[in-house]
């Protein structure tokens, strides 16, 4: 079984294994985060959910009333994905599962649309992107 992974997976789709660590590892970052926010905006319950859904609170009006700390703020620029920021969180975190879960499969890095390689820079800027950047267009 792990050959046929190997096999068909891992090798067929060519990805260096440092780079499918380096992915993996910011992919489990960021779905540790992300379920972090989550976790503190059900509690909060102050916001309406959707504005969870669209965007971050404005970090530096929340110090301690029970608002995102600043470590978490810091943690959240980190990550850095200014652009994937802006997606729903719930959303996100799904596409982490599945990106992580395609790893164990020897799958990732493949578009799922037409089948060839995401490019590394793509794949760089969001880790749990599902398609190539022409099948994104
Ligand atoms: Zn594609």
């Amino acid at each position: 079984m792990p050959f046929l992974l190997f096999r068909f997976g891992i090798l067929k789709n060519n990805m260096d294994k440092g780079f499918l660590k380096k992915f993996e590892k910011k992919l489990k970052k960021g779905s540790v985060l992300i379920e972090k926010i989550l976790k503190k905006s059900a509690k909060k319950d102050v916001k309406p959910k959707s504005d969870w859904d669209t965007r971050f609170p404005d970090f530096g009006k929340t110090e301690s009333g029970g608002g995102i700390s600043e470590k978490l703020a810091d943690e959240v620029e980190e990550y850095g994905n200014l652009l994937a920021i802006e997606f729903n969180l719930e959303t996100r975190l799904k596409d982490i599962n599945s990106a992580l879960d395609k790893i164990k499969k020897g799958k990732y890095g493949i578009c799922e649309k037409c089948g060839k390689e995401i490019s590394l820079k793509r794949l760089d800027i969001i880790p749990e992107a599902k398609t190539c950047l022409s099948c994104k267009k």
